[in-house]
This record gives structure tokens, sequence and C-alpha cells, in this order.
């Protein structure tokens, strides 16, 4: 039973946690074969063997030449997304990310909403119907921000007139903070539906006045935890996977946390040659923001004093992700085909290296 716990950002008359030692925790989730692969003979040719019981990915660049890689889990593409769910959060809340080439299933695995089907819902609806469903609303508070990272700004989803929303950072503590960005308190789960619905029309809406796709820009979704039911009335209720951990009985707290639900850009390659202006402003801020994102994982996974989290804006906006008390889950996608041999390997190397980052927990005494 993993004990798992929602980031603890602000703590009010609570001891000291226990220093410790988390690794970042990584899982690889393979999409099904789709028409597109099946037309180009995937079934013969896939590049990728799943060894989900060893928790190990062969990764095939020919018949002669073959590499295995362990992963925390490894999800075939008959895994369920509440297997997928229950696992990224296990022990590991804070922040959640997807990593991977366009179409290899990021927004399915995270923004999926499954509101026709609810066995299809991804992680974002899961997180908050999860967490509406141990709280009480009449003591606690959960709210959201959602945001959309394109060209190094800022864009609110949930109020679209807010663009270029600065990034704050707390001198004393490090924490991030998205001041002018909305914050909407959600009141149960259908207003979630409602929410995420609204943010992915304006982030379409958004794209296409700019005349690009959703895969070029970062979907960040905040979820705001106000917590003093504890105390209120003594109940015995829980966050799950154990966050009651962080609500001892003895604590007279009101406690806040933040979860962040990241779905990142794609992570191809974008080809420069014959784009002009704007695709090319376009391709180096993509490459500015994952690059910068795979340097602080390289800085992390060697233990660098340095990480150059100022170098993008997503970077910035997960800096208190990384190291510190953070709890980071990273779910990188990966299709079968083995055309796509280059692209996926490089995402199977991005995630080797995130395995390595191990952060150390350390709650400043107040
Ligand atoms: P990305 O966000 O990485 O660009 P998408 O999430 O949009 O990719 O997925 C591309 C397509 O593949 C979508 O039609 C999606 O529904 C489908 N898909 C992706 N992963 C899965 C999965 N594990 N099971 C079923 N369908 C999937």
């Amino acid at each position: 039973n993993g004990r798992a716990s929602v980031r603890p950002v602000e703590r009010h008359g609570a001891p000291p946690r226990p220093a410790g030692r988390s690794r970042v925790r990584v899982a690889v989730r393979l999409r099904p074969k789709n028409s597109e692969d099946l037309a180009h003979g995937a079934d013969f040719d896939s590049c990728v063997e799943l060894q989900p019981e060893c928790k190990k990915l062969k990764l095939k660049k020919n018949n002669w030449s073959c590499e295995s890689y362990r992963f925390d889990e490894v999800f075939s593409e008959n895994a369920s997304q509440k297997r997928v769910y229950e696992s990224v959060l296990e022990g590991y809340n804070g922040t959640v990310m997807a990593y991977g080439q366009t179409g290899t299933g990021k927004t399915y695995t995270v923004g999926r909403l499954g509101n026709d089907d609810p066995s299809e819902g991804g992680i974002m609806v899961r997180a908050l119907e999860h967490i509406l469903s141990v709280m009480s609303l009449e003591t606690d508070s959960v709210a959201i921000s959602f945001l959309q990272l394109y060209l190094e700004s800022v864009q609110d989803l949930l109020a679209p007139e807010k663009t270029n929303i600065p990034i704050v950072e707390d001198p004393k503590t490090g924490e991030v903070s998205l001041p002018g960005a909305a914050k909407v308190e959600i009141r149960d789960l259908e207003h979630v539906f409602q929410l995420l619905q609204i943010g992915e029309m304006n982030r379409h809406a958004a794209n296409t006045k700019m005349n690009t796709e959703s895969s070029r820009s970062h979907a960040i979704l905040i979820i705001h935890i106000q917590r003093s039911s504890r105390i209120e009335d003594g109940s015995n209720t829980s966050l799950p996977n154990g966050t009651d951990n962080l609500f001892p009985d003895n604590l007279p707290l009101v406690l806040k946390s933040k979860l962040l639900i990241v779905d990142l850009a794609g992570s191809e390659r974008i080809d420069k040659s014959g784009s002009e202006g704007h695709m090319i402003e376009e391709a180096k801020f993509i490459n500015l923001s994952l690059t910068s994102l795979g340097k602080c994982i390289n800085a992390l996974a060697e233990n660098s004093p340095h990480i150059p989290t100022r170098d993008s804006k997503l970077t910035r906006i997960l800096r208190d992700s990384f190291g510190g008390t953070a709890r980071t889950s990273l779910i990188v996608t990966i299709g079968p085909s083995s055309r796509h041999f280059s692209e996926t390997s490089s995402t199977i190397m991005f995630g080797q290296r995130a395995m390595k980052i191990v952060n150390t927990i350390r709650i400043k005494e107040e």
C-alpha cells in the first residue's frame, strides 16, 4: 500500500515531516495499433516488445539489435485508464507529466474526459473525482486553474482573455504560483466536466486563432486543495492512497496542497526545413521548453548542484516539482510502429534519464 501524499505547500502549526528521498516515478505506456500502423504493417513490424510483469520493455532496432529497459511500470496497449491512474498516483502525487511523440496517447492518458463512458476518463478527471469523493466541501475547498503554455506565453484556458500570465516565485519558500490565473472552486463532478470541457474548447479556439495545433502547446491543470475537515469534525476521511498521513489526528492545521497534471507538447523534432516565420518561432519555443525540461532532468539525474529551471517558462512552472518536497510521476507514451523508431527510442531514453532523479524530501521547520 503506497503512502501517497498531495504535496504540502503550506502547513500551519505542523511539525516537520521526516526527511526522506523519493525517486521520480516513470511509467511507459504503449498505444494500441491504429489504422495507420496497421496500414504500414505494424503487426509484423513493431519495434517494441513489453514484459509488463517484469516491468521491462525491449526496443528492437532491427533483427540483430535489441535493448531492454526497466521502468517503474510498463503498460501494454490493454492497460485500462483506471490501472494507469492508480499506479501513477500511488505514492507520488504532486506532479504528473505525460511526455511523448504526438499521437501516442498523452492526452488520452491525462486529459480524456470520459463523460460518455467513465471507464475512459483520464488522470485529470480521475484525480478530481477522487479528491471530491473524500473531501467535505463544507469545510474544505478544491479549486482548479487550467492553463496552456504556447510560445513562452501562459494563457488561461478558463478565462481566455487572460494571456501572458506572469509566473511568480516566492523568494523565501521557492513556491511557484500564477496569481493572475483564474482559480475556480469545484462544486461537484459535473462541474469538473464542464470546466475541463470549457478549457478544451478555449484551447481549440486559441490554437485555431494562432493557426497551430494543440500538440504544439503544453496543457497544465493545477488542482489547489485546502483542507480543514479533519480538525472540524474529527472524522476519519482520508484522501486516496494514504494521503491521510498528512493529517494526523493531533494536528490543528489548515493544509494547502497543489497537484499539477501536465500534458506536454509533442516531443517529436519539428522539421524546420521549408517552414517560415511563425513556424520557426514555434519550433524554437517548443524545442526550448522541452529541451530545457530535458536539461533539468539530466542535471537532476546527475545530482548537479545547479538545475537550470529558469531557462524556460515550462521549467519555471515545474520548478517546485523537482527537488524539495516534490513527488513527481512521468508517463512516457509510445506507439508500436518501427517507422517511428527514432522518436520512440528518444522518448524511452528521456524516461530512462528521469528514472535516475531522486528528490530529497525536506520540509522546512516553521
Ligand atoms: P497525443 O496527446 O500524444 O497527441 P492522443 O492522446 O491524442 O495523443 O492519442 C491519439 C489517438 O490515439 C487518439 O484517437 C486516442 O484516442 C488514441 N489512443 C491513444 N492511446 C490510447 C489507448 N491507450 N487506448 C485507446 N486509444 C488510445
